[in-house]
């Protein structure tokens, strides 16, 4: 038996029993008369004690450990004469009286403690080292628990985990898609799911009735911290379901989710926002609603005064940032330069301060009077103390510029709090998107998302005012799920294939599968995927999805451990029949 307790595991009650404990050194401590050694595995660490009066051969190797050697130690269970309370094996010690090395250890690359003094390169390298730190282990461990309540909850709820299979065919998602060469299908492709999202709905004309599967998802998408080229989604579809039956009952789930896992309650029924409100109040359609500050549309009582830069613009609309009015010039000048940067693209920032006294002073006093400078702040809400920030320009682009600059305001104020929650639903969602450059609309989703019944008779005059049966479930910024109820009459899927901008044919080719299935009778369906990686991060308070994946690729898409992806040799291309460009030497 290699150990009989865990690292983690005994206490004061078990003083004087012989045990067995296996682990992996993570620090060794030579006083000269006794030797320490933190022991430790996935459940906690225990101090060892190799005394003066101990067998000369414990001894001996205890004087050869070097960190991170597997160790098994036979010994009897001590009081501590001091105790340490900030850890749960912190009463006692384990004064060994055998050890032995399991395996031998070479130095590693960097330390493997609570915080480790390895860069991010190279803990990605020697991912399994840094998986032995705490903190990563308990990532994985929060990941294991969240997947354990999504199942239970979903399997209560009558939801079958049906598997569904990733060597495919292109799946609708917008991104694009990793490929694998068939080797028995000469020149022919399979695609990797972007979702499985046709499939689930092939499942509902199956009548399962109710799916859900924790499945990868792979998308070929230029990375970033909150993206991985494969990634974990938590996939439902139901039948014989409205909007409002989907979000009834996650809601019930999310809820599930946040007592269950975080030990949160969440008694309020969950905010229902409208695409166009979270953009007109927030800029984004997943608004960070943990602090206020909203934004108001300022155009009627910005324009007509002389001021020719809101004169000229579309759209004129500002917030109130708190407490802000002492700013000093350089931090205003900081926010300016921050939305004049290139990945926002503001042309310039117009202030105004609400002073301690209630009097006004504004970067565009010239043009206004006190009065019409104190209706902008009073439009935005602003109170004695506070900055009102203004942007101008085209309704949407500004709209946009104007959340990277709440947001940035929320981070320097401290608001954006990891530990505090506000999920809500973004609803109402447009069906298309107008695409300038192309000169064309685009599904917001994918092309089975149904149009709001009572929208359908502008999908010819008016596609860009139609509204999709369409949700978000929205938390801190961060869109973490969404989904759509789906088209299930041919007539309409037909129409939306023709303007979508797909010809008959081109439909029949890519979806003609789906479409098929449908003659055979499908059922009114709809349903949402939440990414799993995304939840995982928002419950562990971190903003990178990365740390909550065991084995993640970095942002070029490698994966540093495996070294991946990699040439392969002549022989297998051969049988691929893949010829390259430039062969590799
Ligand atoms: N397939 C969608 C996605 O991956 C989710 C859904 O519509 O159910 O975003």
């Amino acid at each position: 038996m290699y150990r009989t307790h865990t690292c983690g595991q005994l206490r004061a009650a078990n003083v004087n029993e012989t045990v067995t404990l296996a682990g992996w050194v993570q620090k060794v401590r030579n006083l000269g008369a006794m030797t320490f050694i933190d022991l430790r595995d996935r459940y906690g660490i225990t101090q060892i004690v190799v005394e003066e009066h101990s067998p000369a051969d414990v001894k001996t190797v205890a004087d050869g450990l070097g960190r991170e050697y597997v160790l098994q130690v036979e010994g009897r269970v001590v009081e501590r004469s001091s105790k340490n309370p900030k850890m749960p094996t912190g009463d006692i010690e384990v004064v060994a009286s055998k050890l032995v090395v399991l395996h031998e250890a070479e130095v590693p690359p960097f330390t493997i403690e609570e915080n480790s003094d390895g860069g991010d390169d190279l803990r990605m390298k020697y991912r399994y080292l840094d998986l032995r730190r705490p903190p990563l282990q308990r990532n994985m461990i929060l990941r294991h628990k969240m997947a354990q309540e999504i199942r239970r909850f979903l399997s209560d709820e009558g939801f079958l985990e049906i598997e569904t299979p990733y060597l495919v065919n292109s799946t609708p998602e917008g991104a694009r898609d990793f490929v694998v060469p068939s080797r028995m299908s000469p020149n022919q492709f399979y695609a990797l799911p972007q979702s499985p999202q046709t499939l689930k709905q092939l499942l509902m004309v199956a009548g399962y009735d109710k799916y859900f599967q924790i499945v990868r998802c792979f998308r070929d998408e230029d990375l970033r911290a909150d993206r991985q080229p494969e990634f974990t989604q938590i996939d439902c579809e139901m039948s014989f379901v409205e909007q409002e039956d989907v979000l009834e009952i996650f809601e019930r789930w999310a809820k599930h989710m946040f007592r269950e896992v975080m030990g949160i309650e969440l008694t309020e029924p969950l905010r229902r926002m409208p695409w166009i409100e979270a953009m007109e109040k927030y800029g984004s359609d997943k608004p960070d609603l943990r602090f206020g500050m909203e934004f108001a549309d300022l155009t009627d009582l910005a324009q007509g005064h002389g001021f020719a830069v809101f004169d000229d613009a579309e759209y004129v609309t500002g917030f109130a940032a708190t407490g802000c009015a002492g700013y000093t010039r350089k931090q205003i000048d900081a926010l300016t330069e921050f939305v004049k940067r290139q990945q926002i693209g503001a042309k310039g920032l117009v202030w105004i301060r609400v002073e301690a006294d209630g009097n006004v002073k504004s970067s565009v006093d010239k043009f206004y009077s006190p009065e019409q400078v104190r209706a902008m702040a009073e439009r935005a809400g602003a109170k004695a103390g506070d900055l009102v920030l203004i942007l101008c320009g085209k309704k949407f682009k500004t709209l946009t510029q104007l959340c990277a600059l709440r947001l940035e305001v929320a981070q320097q104020l401290g608001l954006r709090d990891p530990k505090k929650f506000a999920p809500l639903w973004v609803i109402d969602f447009p069906l298309f998107e107008w695409d300038d450059e192309t000169q064309r609309y685009y599904a917001v989703h994918h092309p089975f998302t149904s149009p709001k019944l009572e929208d359908v008779q502008y999908l010819d005059s008016d596609p860009g005012r139609v509204r999709a049966n369409a949700y978000d479930f929205v938390c801190n910024g961060t869109e973490i799920g969404g989904g759509s109820i789906r088209i299930h009459d041919s007539k309409l899927q037909a129409k939306m294939f023709e303007l979508l901008g797909f010809t008959a044919e081109q439909a029949q080719e890519r979806f003609g599968f789906l479409m098929n299935a449908f003659k055979y009778g499908a059922p009114p369906h709809g349903g949402l995927a939440f990414g799993f990686d995304r939840l995982c991060s928002l419950f562990g308070g971190s903003e990178s999805i990365r740390d909550y994946i065991a084995f993640p690729k970095n942002n070029n898409g490698r994966d540093m451990m495996l070294d991946a992806p990699g040439y392969i040799d002549q022989a297998q291309l051969d049988e691929l029949h893949i010829q390259l460009v430039k062969p590799e030497e």
